[in-house]
């Protein structure tokens, strides 16, 4: 009786141990499917396969779904994403400690894809259980949704510091003040000054500011400080430069030009100044050295943009206008790349369009 009882045992553990040996083969093969139809280019076979071996809650199935959601991404692909990360959530097994994680990726995706009210409902639930990744993601939306001012809440009371990132959110905020109050926009925009004294954008939103209160000298003082902190962005400069009395902005160029002669972006903009200034026939000479000194791509990209875009000429310039357009066609010039989504762009924003990232430029991939 008493070995029949032990006979007994040992068939039931060698029953169970069969069973987890089946379910951990099942997990693998569903993993291994998952993985070779990522290798093979087939997106949806990966999903389903995924799905199974995320059932039965493998780390690695977790991770690999993690990285397929960035793959799709990284590549735009964001109905698949969502699809992924949703599949995510409503299996069973999905460990509580990665729960979070998914839900912010998924809020992420709606957030790229443009649903911004999902994305904002979704990250401040996660945010009030305390999640601080989830307060950036909010402050993203918020900026997305020209929200300035509770995005620039967020981030002081919410978000670890970060005084570049508040400069640009209240230069976003000084701009979105101008024209309904302009003396709340000036000190938004002194905020941002005392955040970072070497912001360029919010140095910038100050010189704009300045200008629509009358206070050129002040204005152009913003708007030369903001040319030497960051000679990259000199072309994000125009708005403040084309806010400034004629004389001012031509003395403001004049100065930045003697501290970095030849400097194709600064040429760029006197170019510019002088043609929107009805010296169109004067501005051919500068925008010609600045093409002929682009090291970078990023002003012949600009140049294509302005020509495009500018009111045709008079007879007596068309020859040199002509020659400036073949030139700036002929050079090549790769797009600006966003160092954290790697999204191309023709023009310099202070933004990435696609990830929200601010400051995201390296200079264009070819010269
Ligand atoms: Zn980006």
């Amino acid at each position: 009786m008493h070995w029949f009882l032990i006979a007994i045992g040992l068939a039931v553990v060698a029953a169970v141990l069969g069973h987890r040996l089946r379910r951990r083969r099942e997990q693998a093969r569903a993993y291994l499917k998952g993985v070779r139809s990522m290798i093979s280019d087939d997106p949806d076979a990966a999903i389903e396969a995924l799905s199974d071996a995320a059932r039965l809650s493998s780390p690695e199935a977790i991770e690999t779904y993690l990285a397929l959601g960035d793959l799709f991404k990284r590549e735009g692909d964001l109905p698949r994403a969502i699809r992924l990360h949703r599949n995510m959530l409503h299996r069973p097994g999905l460990p509580a400690g990665r729960r979070a994680e998914v839900e912010r990726q998924l809020a992420d995706d709606h957030r790229r894809a443009g649903m911004l009210d999902d994305a904002a409902e979704a990250y401040r639930r996660l945010m009030a259980a305390g999640d601080v990744l989830a307060a950036e993601g909010l402050r993203d939306v918020l900026v997305d949704q020209r929200r300035f001012g509770e995005a620039v809440e967020i981030h002081r009371s919410r978000c670890g510091p970060d005084a570049r990132l508040l400069s640009h959110l209240l230069a976003a905020r000084s701009r979105e003040l101008r024209e309904d109050d302009l003396a709340a926009a000036l000190a938004v925009a002194r905020e941002a000054e005392e955040a970072d004294p070497a912001g360029a954008d919010g140095l910038l939103a100050l010189s704009e500011a300045l200008s629509a209160a009358g206070d050129a000298p002040g204005a152009a003082q913003a708007l030369e400080r903001a040319l030497l902190a960051a000679p990259e962005a000199a072309l994000l400069a125009w708005p403040a430069l084309s806010d400034l009395e004629p004389g001012a902005a031509e003395a403001a160029l004049g100065r930045a030009l003697a501290a970095r002669p030849g400097d194709p972006r600064l040429l760029t903009l006197r170019g510019r100044w002088l043609a929107s200034a009805g010296r169109a026939a004067e501005a051919l000479a500068p925008l010609r050295e600045a093409l002929a000194r682009d090291g970078d791509g990023e002003v012949t990209l600009a140049l294509r943009e302005l020509l495009r875009d500018s009111a045709p000429p008079d007879p007596a310039e068309l020859a040199g206008r002509h020659d400036l357009m073949v030139a700036a066609l002929m050079r090549s010039a790769g797009l600006l790349r966003c160092t954290r989504c790697g999204g191309g762009a023709a023009v310099r924003a202070w933004r990435c369009p696609r990830c929200g990232a601010f400051d995201a430029y390296e200079l264009p991939e070819s010269c």
